[in-house]
């Protein structure tokens, strides 16, 4: 039984805290204590961006990202590109390609990747909303920036094989995506460089 230093308040911000990824126990309780000194500058802002979100966070309809409103920001800003359609595994993703700015066009989010071992099949994943989205008329090119793994090659491809008969130019990111890599982890050059020089499935 360990002693127990603070009330179950605290204790349980602790505990939640080192739930989020990167963070443990150790660095949660010093995240914890910078919040309680830091009370006006972080802990009273940080609580109430918290409620902000909580209330209201949603799925965007059209690509699946994550905003507080819907369509999100992306697809309702009418500068961006309607002919072409980055379509990624997560959420993370497209945030990280966003960040970079590699692409002005729109997204889709998949939700995941196609794996026999987990048993995810493709209706477990939105690529009907995605044929859907690329019967319209406008749409001019896919570019399918899933990661290099071999689940993730294996969804690009059924993806492919849907769209065939479509007139849309299916396209993938050429260099600089390792294999089994994730697009989040890669710097925002690497990822430009990427959509850049992709080229066709
Ligand atoms: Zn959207």
């Amino acid at each position: 039984m360990s002693r127990r230093i603070v009330g179950p308040e605290i204790e349980g911000l602790i505990q939640l805290l080192s739930k989020l990824p990167g963070l443990g126990p150790r660095s949660a309780r010093r995240a914890v204590l910078h919040l309680i000194k830091n009370r006006a500058r972080l802990l009273d802002p940080l609580a109430s961006a918290i409620e902000d979100v909580r209330r209201t966070v949603t799925v965007c309809s059209v690509c699946g990202n994550i905003d507080t409103a819907d369509p999100c920001v992306i697809c309702s800003d009418p500068r961006r590109d309607r002919s072409l359609i980055c379509v990624v595994e997560e959420v993370s993703d497209l945030w990280a390609l966003e960040r970079a700015g590699a692409t002005t066009g729109l997204y889709h989010v998949l939700g995941g990747v196609m794996s026999a071992i987990e048993g995810i099949g493709p209706d477990e994943l939105s690529i009907d909303q995605l044929i859907h989205r690329c019967a319209e008329p406008g749409v001019k090119e896919v570019i399918l920036a899933v990661n290099a793994t071999v689940d993730g090659q294996t969804t690009a491809y059924y993806i492919t094989e849907r769209l065939r008969g479509l007139d849309v130019t299916v396209t993938r990111l050429a260099h600089g995506v390792p294999v089994g890599g994730e697009l989040d982890y890669l710097d925002e050059g690497t990822l430009t460089a990427a959509v850049k020089s992709r080229r066709t499935f």
